[in-house]
């Protein structure tokens, strides 16, 4: 009797476990995931479901590495598949206007002029509104950094976004830069919001951090560091740089890219990185973008 039960619930399991992954799945496409890629954006590309690709690559959630390895099934009666609503939002990109004349002068020693502002969006808040205005291009990509983060991820807690510049830029308390309209400071995703966030910005621990979408979050500014009015340089303390790193070579994130993005572990002072450290910044992202093509007041 016994034994009857034991192999009828070895059955059970072994047609779950086949039916989680269909084997009648043919692959179209077997990829190496690129930086900045995501599972919804791979999806539209090979007319795919997000789903379909989790099934054929025995996923959970949405986050995908740069570096890792994909299967692309052939998704057959794609029209029948529900893709999630946030995929559905994903769809519609954000437009990035490079308009020459608002940033003027450098960083610590600059104006705006003609002030885009930041609306207030789904999933984020702004602190200090007075302080939510940049350069057109510079609102257009932390917009659409935001909005490709909550696409792929499926609870995220509302993010604090911190100062960009004043309304007519120029010097502003607690900064030496953000006087042109081309920085902003950003917080972090935790795995559980603390209470004090998102009206302050919290220390980055091993502990409390959201690797997956913080490293999301980092990725989504990064991979625009190519692309005309782009980010120049991220800066964020180097132990919090360990911490993302660490997770994303965990992860089997390519170490030449790690190399490329990061400082850590080449230590503070090392010249390598898009990401440099910065003395308090443990609790934010503080990102600088480059000035539109061909403007010359900006620099
Ligand atoms: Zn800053």
């Amino acid at each position: 009797m016994r034994t009857a039960v034991i192999a009828r619930l070895a059955l059970v399991t072994a047609t779950a476990l086949l039916a989680a992954r269909p084997a009648s799945a043919e692959i179209q496409a077997r990829l190496r995931v690129k930086s900045g890629q995501t599972l919804s954006g791979i999806a539209r590309r090979y007319d795919c479901t997000v789903a379909a690709l989790q099934r054929a690559n025995d996923l959970d959630g949405t986050t995908i590495l740069a570096g890792q390895r994909l299967a692309v099934p052939v998704c057959k009666g794609k029209a029948s598949a529900r893709p999630g609503k946030r995929v559905a939002n994903r769809a519609a990109a954000i437009e990035i206007p490079l308009v020459a004349g608002q940033s003027v002068g450098q960083p610590w020693s600059g104006t705006l002029r003609r002030a885009t502002r930041l609306p207030q969006g789904k999933g984020y808040l702004i602190r200090r509104p007075q302080r939510a205005y940049g350069a057109a291009h510079v609102v257009g990509r932390v917009r659409d950094a935001i909005a490709s983060v909550r696409g792929d991820h499926r609870r995220l807690h509302t993010l604090a976004i911190g100062d960009l510049s004043a309304k007519r830029g120029g010097s502003i308390s607690e900064h030496r830069s953000h006087q042109s309209g081309r920085d902003l400071d950003i917080g972090f995703y935790f795995k559980r919001k603390p209470a004090a966030y998102p009206s302050s910005f919290v220390t980055a621990t091993a502990a409390n951090l959201d690797r997956a979408a913080t490293w999301d979050l980092l990725v989504a500014f990064a991979r625009t560091a190519d692309d005309a009015g782009g980010v120049q340089a991220i800066f964020v303390d180097y132990d919090v740089q360990g911490l993302l790193y660490d997770w994303a070579a965990s992860r089997g994130v390519d170490e030449g890219y790690l190399d490329r993005l990061f400082q850590y572990p080449e230590g503070k002072s090392s010249g390598d990185g898009l990401v440099r450290h910065e003395p308090h910044h443990d609790d934010h992202f503080h990102i600088r973008f480059k000035c539109p093509p061909g403007d010359a007041g900006c620099g």
